[in-house]
């Protein structure tokens, strides 16, 4: 698929994730002089328009953002961290950190189980988690022996039905875990949504993409 712009100019493709990462990207645009003229949330549209008749924005699930950019379908887009370290980057440049979408990847267990106890005793855990690689990884390096359970949502349920010991999720306020009488017992990581850039595009669209990256940066430092 190839968009072309006006006067034979590259059309340039963004890729946004609906929710939070859409709307604390609405700044970064602004100050980069494009407003989006739809609202994702409203509109049934995947392909919205902006100011800039060259520039659109796909609207995709948060963790097909880094396929779409890997592949060129967009030639940049916003995702997590979270995202980014299960999808592996390849392809990818990520010259930014947004600093928007702030959270953390944390390990929580039903209020009643004792974490420590069981990872000091070495049990063997049942961990549900849509980021299995994350998960792997800071288990491995614990030592701690995991069953990985992998779910595409709704991780909260896993603890409170017995489908798992724990669950490895991004938690923002806590809310969610309070409301499902789950305790966040480890932090993982600080989270936050970074810009990708597709390597090729970087190339061939330079002019067009690199006053956008430098708004962006300037305006997410503005963020603090
Ligand atoms: P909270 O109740 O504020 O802790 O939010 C936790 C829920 O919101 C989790 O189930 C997450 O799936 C989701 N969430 C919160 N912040 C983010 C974020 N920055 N990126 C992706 N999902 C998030």
């Amino acid at each position: 698929m190839t968009f072309n712009g006006v006067n034979g100019e590259p059309q340039l493709i963004l890729a946004l994730s609906k929710g939070r990462i859409f709307e604390d990207t609405l700044p970064l645009l602004s100050a980069a002089g494009i407003e989006v003229l739809e609202n994702p949330e409203t509109s049934r549209k995947l392909i919205l328009s902006t100011n800039d008749p060259g520039v659109r924005v796909l609207i995709v699930r948060a963790s097909d953002v880094p396929t779409y950019v890997q592949h060129g379908a967009a030639d940049f887009g916003v995702a997590g961290k979270d995202v980014l370290l299960e999808h592996g980057g390849e392809g990818l440049y990520q010259p930014i950190d947004l600093r928007i979408a702030q959270c953390r990847m944390s390990v929580a267990v039903n209020a009643g189980f004792d974490y420590d106890k069981a990872v000091r005793q070495g049990a063997r855990l049942r961990v549900a988690t849509k980021f299995v690689n994350t998960a792997r990884e800071h288990f491995a390096s614990k030592g701690v022996h995991v069953d990985l359970i992998k779910l595409y949502g709704s991780m909260e349920l896993a603890p409170l039905v017995g489908l798992s010991d724990a669950i490895v999720d991004v938690v923002s306020t806590g809310g969610t875990l309070r409301a499902n009488n789950l305790v966040e017992v480890e932090k993982i990581m600080d989270i936050s949504s970074r810009l990708v850039v597709n390597q090729a595009a970087l190339k061939l669209k330079r002019e067009r993409l690199q006053p956008i990256l430098e708004a962006f940066e300037r305006a997410s430092q503005q963020q603090g």
